[in-house]
């Protein structure tokens, strides 16, 4: 006899393949749509991890819950322009005389 009994049959293991999006835009393969961050991405997501229900936004829940759409095409969660505009220049360091030309002297 030489019955070579060594079937590795990997079994179990879900074939589930999550790509790890990290840092960068990313695209939902379940809508099609892309985002600028994978917190947008996550935002665009709801249901339950398990059981396993979890569902895209359509894009007027995105917009109802204050994501956008820039530009480029990527779905954002806020728009940066409102917290750079809240810095507050402070007044007094630039002394900045108003140099008005002074020319033609009248007497
Ligand atoms: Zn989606």
């Amino acid at each position: 006899m030489g019955g070579t009994t060594g079937h590795g049959n990997i079994d179990g293991s879900p074939a589930i393949i999550h790509p790890r999006l990290t840092g960068a835009r990313c695209r939902c393969g379940a809508c099609g749509e892309n985002f600028n961050s994978v917190s947008a991405f996550d935002a665009h997501r709801t249901g339950s991890y398990w059981p396993i229900q979890r569902v895209c936004l359509t894009r007027i829940q995105m917009c109802t819950r204050g994501m956008s759409l820039n530009p480029a095409g990527f779905w954002i969660t806020e728009t940066r322009s409102e917290r750079a505009a809240s810095r507050g220049r402070a007044a007094g360091s630039g002394d900045r005389a108003p140099g008005g030309p002074r020319v033609g002297v009248r007497p």
